[in-house]
């Protein structure tokens, strides 16, 4: 090949790979087959197709945090009135036992108020010691400790969500096969607001440039087309933690920088761009739980 043909066949891949106009010169014949296709020209048809519109799932873990000046009521009362979403409602990973949570009064009080604001609740931990791994626990003491907190919860509420966050987001197969056995979808997450004790209880001053890099995950998780769509919107699930006073009080901040991250990415937000219905968003929950694909791999 003489360089000149060479530098002209780079130059037309690479003009194909980033402008739209080439696919048209490019595109395959009707009847040829899709394995046919070359790769390159496959990715530029895939890239044409529009994405799908996403719809933020909420999800809050380790509380409640209860009491008049409590994170989780705070919170509730942003879900309910933003300017946003009016209305969103939620998941609650909650600790059904602990003291200081779900296991005192007002704790109890906090659950049966979450649930009669229209949002569901489902086990991250059933012990009275609270935030235990799950993958510390022998099966038997696992099974038992799910069913317990199960129990707490529909004492408080009509039922549970069939859901489970892991502690630590630690699972195993042991872990797996006992949550498969109680017929509980493990919900993972898509994005990851970092406010969990890991990081520190306030280091959020760089929420903007983070929930725009995990926003930017998403993104190619649904150009990759990996993650699955309920009602024609694919359901993104997000993750904060209601224990934490920071994350209460900047609630309404966090949708409206979800919302203006997500459109900056250039993702396409579904009307409304949250869940409105628990039910429903408990429904998209199990769908992701059973894919078991997330735009992260990894959880901290
Ligand atoms: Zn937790």
């Amino acid at each position: 090949m003489r360089f000149s043909h060479f530098v002209h066949l780079v130059a037309g891949t690479l003009a194909c790979s980033l402008s739209l106009a080439c696919v048209a010169v490019r595109a395959a014949p009707a009847d040829m087959p899709l394995s046919a296709v070359p790769a390159i020209q496959l990715a530029a048809l895939r890239a044409q197709r529009p994405l799908p519109p996403i719809r933020f799932l909420l999800t809050f873990d380790d509380g409640p945090d209860a009491g008049e000046d409590g994170s989780t009521p705070l919170i509730l009362r942003q879900l309910a009135d933003n300017p946003v979403t009016p209305g969103i409602k939620a998941l609650f990973f909650v600790q059904t036992a602990h003291p200081r949570r779900g296991g005192g009064e007002a704790g109890k009080a906090q659950m049966h108020a979450t649930c009669l604001a229209g949002h569901r609740l489902a086990v991250h931990s059933g012990l009275p010691i609270g935030h235990l791994s799950h993958t510390r626990m022998s099966p038997e003491e696992l099974e038992a400790s799910l069913l317990s907190g199960e129990a707490d919860i529909i004492a408080q509420c009509r039922g549970a969500a069939q859901l489970v966050r892991p502690p630590n987001w630690a699972y195993n197969d042991a872990v797996q096969a006992v949550y498969r056995k109680l017929g509980l979808g493990m919900l993972m997450s898509d994005v990851n607001a970092r406010d969990g004790k890991i990081y520190g209880w306030h280091i959020s001053l760089r929420r903007r440039s983070h929930m725009n890099s995990e926003l930017a995950q998403v993104k190619v998780a649904i150009a990759e087309q990996r993650l699955p769509s309920m009602g024609g919107v694919v359901p993104i699930v997000v993750s904060f933690h209601d224990t934490n006073d920071y994350t209460a009080s900047h609630m309404t901040e966090y949708l409206q920088i979800l919302v203006e991250e997500a459109r900056e990415n250039g993702l396409v937000l579904a009307d409304p761009p949250f869940y409105t219905d628990a039910r429903v968003a408990e429904r998209a929950a199990r769908l992701r739980a059973q894919s078991g694909v997330y735009a992260r791999d990894s959880w901290p």
